[in-house]
C-alpha cells in the first residue's frame, strides 16, 4: 500500500524526529518486512544510533547505508524536508531556492543534495515506452546558435521520445547523445521503447536503422501533413517546455556536464504531471532514494558548485 503524507501538516505531524523519518524509510527499503542480511532473522530492535539490531546475531543495520542518505552529517529530517519541498513545488527549485528554505549555511550543501536527489528520479529498471512513439533530436543550453550560420556550439543533442495518447502526450524520456548519427539515436531509441513500438520520426536517415532493430517505423513527412502543422507535434512541445523549465527554475545555468541529472528530473516532474498527489511525488523520491546506490562525490564538482549563477525563478 502506498503510505505517504497528503498536506504539509501531515508531513510535519509525521516526520517531527529522525526516528520517524528512519522507521518510513525502512518501510519503503523492506516493503516485506526487514530481514536481517547476516541471517536472515525477521526480528530487530531500532538501537538508540537508530540502527536495527538483530534480535538473534546481534548484525547491525542501517537503513541508510547504501542509499542516496548515506553517510550525511544533516538530520534526516531536513532531507525529507528537502524532498518535500522539491516534489511539492510544480517547476522544481534551484539550488539557492533549496538553501534559503532550509536555512542551510552552504550553498553547495543545497547544490549537492539537489544533485542526489536528482539521481533518485529516474527508477532503477524503469520502463521504457510503449504504444505510438513520436521521436526527434533536438538541441539543448548553450548559447543560441545564431541566424548567421553560427552553428550550435556548445549545445547538447537530446532525443525526445513521447508516448502517443490520443492527441495528447503519455510518459516521455530524454537522452542525451554525443551526435546524431544512426548508431547513436538509434541506441537511444532501444534504451528508450520496447521493440516492436511503432516509431514516428522526421525524414532524418540516421533512424534508418530502426526496422532492422524490431521498431515498426514511420516516416512523417512535412507533405503529408497540413501546411504549417508540425510532424511531431508532442516531441517539440516537451522539448518546448523543457527549454522553458531550464531557464525559468534554473536560469540557464546548468553546466553541459551536469545535464543528464536535469533531464532525469525533467522527466519524473513531467511524467507525473497529472498526479493529484505532490505527497505521492514525494513518497516515489523516498522510495526510489532508498532503492539507488549511494551517489559519491566523484560524480559530482569537488571544487565547489559550478553554477552560482542558479538563483530562484522569480
Ligand atoms: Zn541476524
Amino acid at each position: 500500500m502506498e503510505d505517504y503524507p497528503k498536506t504539509i501538516l501531515e508531513f510535519e505531524a509525521r516526520f517531527a524526529t529522525d526516528q520517524a523519518c528512519r522507521e518510513y524509510l525502512a518501510s519503503l527499503r523492506w516493503p516485506e518486512g526487514f530481514h536481517c542480511p547476516a541471517c536472515d532473522h525477521a526480528k530487530a530492535w531500532w538501537t538508540g544510533r537508530g540502527v536495527l539490531h538483530c534480535a538473534r546475531c546481534g548484525h547491525q543495520t542501517s537503513v541508510t547505508a547504501g542509499t542516496v542518505f548515506q553517510d550525511t552529517h544533516k538530520p534526516l529530517r531536513l532531507w525529507f524536508r528537502a524532498m518535500w519541498y522539491v516534489t511539492s513545488q510544480k517547476y522544481g527549485v534551484s539550488a539557492l531556492g533549496l538553501q534559503r528554505v532550509l536555512g542551510l549555511g552552504s550553498y553547495h550543501t543545497a547544490w549537492v543534495w539537489l544533485h542526489k536527489l536528482r539521481r533518485a528520479m529516474v527508477r532503477p529498471g524503469r520502463d521504457r515506452l510503449a504504444g505510438t512513439v513520436e521521436v526527434d533530436e533536438v538541441y539543448v543550453g548553450g548559447a543560441e546558435p545564431g541566424k548567421h550560420g553560427r552553428g550550435a556550439a556548445g549545445k547538447a543533442i537530446v532525443v525526445v521520445a513521447a508516448e502517443e495518447d490520443g492527441a495528447g502526450i503519455g510518459r516521455i524520456r530524454l537522452l542525451r547523445v554525443a551526435n546524431a548519427g544512426g548508431p547513436s539515436v538509434c541506441d537511444a531509441v532501444q534504451q528508450c521503447v520496447v521493440p516492436g513500438s511503432l516509431v514516428h520520426t522526421d525524414g532524418l536517415t540516421s533512424y534508418n536503422g530502426l526496422a532492422a532493430l524490431g521498431y515498426p517505423h514511420e516516416v512523417v513527412h512535412k507533405g503529408s501533413i497540413a501546411v504549417g502543422e508540425n510532424p511531431l507535434p508532442r516531441v517539440h512541445r516537451v522539448a518546448s517546455l523543457l527549454k522553458h523549465w531550464m531557464l525559468g527554475t534554473h536560469q540557464g545555468a546548468i553546466q553541459p556536464q551536469y545535464l543528464d541529472y536535469y533531464l532525469d528530473e525533467y522527466t519524473f516532474r513531467f511524467n507525473r504531471r497529472t498526479s493529484r498527489s505532490r505527497g505521492k511525488l514525494f513518497y516515489r523520491l523516498a522510495q526510489q532514494a532508498v532503492a539507488i546506490d549511494p551517489v559519491t562525490v566523484t560524480c559530482l564538482p569537488e571544487t565547489g558548485p559550478p553554477d552560482m549563477l542558479e538563483s530562484p525563478a522569480v
